[in-house]
């Protein structure tokens, strides 16, 4: 699913703010026809085209503490994540549009996703291409890692899918399985978009400033310990392909469409 399933620890009250490019803007001048079909999920160019270019961000190596540094950070990384992915599709090949982000600390009415309720942090939607991260009380206590933004670099991830034709395919396909394909077949996609949240981290990690690797490793200690669910897959494997992405720098570290499943569920 396109959204982080988490529990809810308390909400604060703040008004919605809708943060970087909307959709429409930012568009790449080129036009490498999508894949379709498997070969989308299996053979993307997107595995091929090497790392994302290393970039300083470093606002987002600073300590969320509240509602409000929270929203200054996310909106600071999104910045990092419209120019470093624009620039990557632009190597690929394909055209790119940034998406829309809100950010919101309760429930309501969203342009992206309409009515959000429920126990998550964080929902891409593609029809709109929008972006809502929930920035509430149990963001905070992460605080001490880049677990917050893990959170958008994962929602993003899904982003890069739909304008790579990945989510397309996947749509496709997911409609004529069995039940249990399907979910399996989620956490492949699912799994996809955490390995696209490391390969971006690591690309704007040393302009961070966080000390020693404690920061990376109690983010992946928190993703193995709390993120993993029957729909996006096991804590130790969401956190398997954080790290695989991180290690990389790369997509080309995120082909869960042709992983074995035993590193997937
Ligand atoms: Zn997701």
């Amino acid at each position: 699913m396109r959204k982080l399933a988490f529990c809810l620890l308390a909400a604060l009250t703040a008004s919605t703010l809708v943060a970087g490019a909307m959709p429409g803007t930012a568009s790449a001048a080129a036009s490498r026809p999508l894949p379709k079909g498997t070969k989308a999920l299996t053979a993307n160019p997107i595995y091929r085209a090497g790392k994302l270019p290393v970039t300083s961000c470093p606002e987002v190596g600073a300590q969320p503490t509240d509602y409000t540094n929270s929203q200054a950070l996310l909106m600071f990384e999104k910045d990092c994540l419209d120019s470093t992915w624009k620039r990557f599709f632009g190597k690929v090949g394909f055209s790119f549009r940034a998406p829309s982000l809100e950010l919101i600390n309760k429930y309501e009415k969203t342009n992206a996703c309409g009515r959000v309720d429920g126990f998550w942090g964080g929902a891409y939607c593609d029809k709109k291409q929008g972006i809502v991260v929930m920035i509430d009380g149990w963001m905070l206590e992460y605080a001490d890692s880049s677990f917050l933004p893990y959170v958008l670099a994962h929602e993003y991830g899904h982003h890069v899918q739909k304008r790579a034709g990945i989510l397309t395919a996947y749509d496709a396909a997911v409609r004529k399985m069995s039940r249990k394909k399907a979910i399996e077949f989620n956490k492949r996609m699912e799994e996809q978009a955490d390995c696209l949240s490391g390969a971006f981290l690591k690309s704007i990690w040393a302009s961070l400033g966080y000390p020693g690797t404690s920061a990376l490793d109690q983010m992946l200690t928190y993703i193995t310990e709390d993120m993993g669910d029957p729909s996006h897959g096991g804590g130790k494997h969401r956190a398997y392909w954080v790290n695989r992405g991180y290690r990389a720098g790369a997509p080309s570290a995120c082909n869960t469409f042709t992983a074995p499943y035993s590193i997937i569920k």
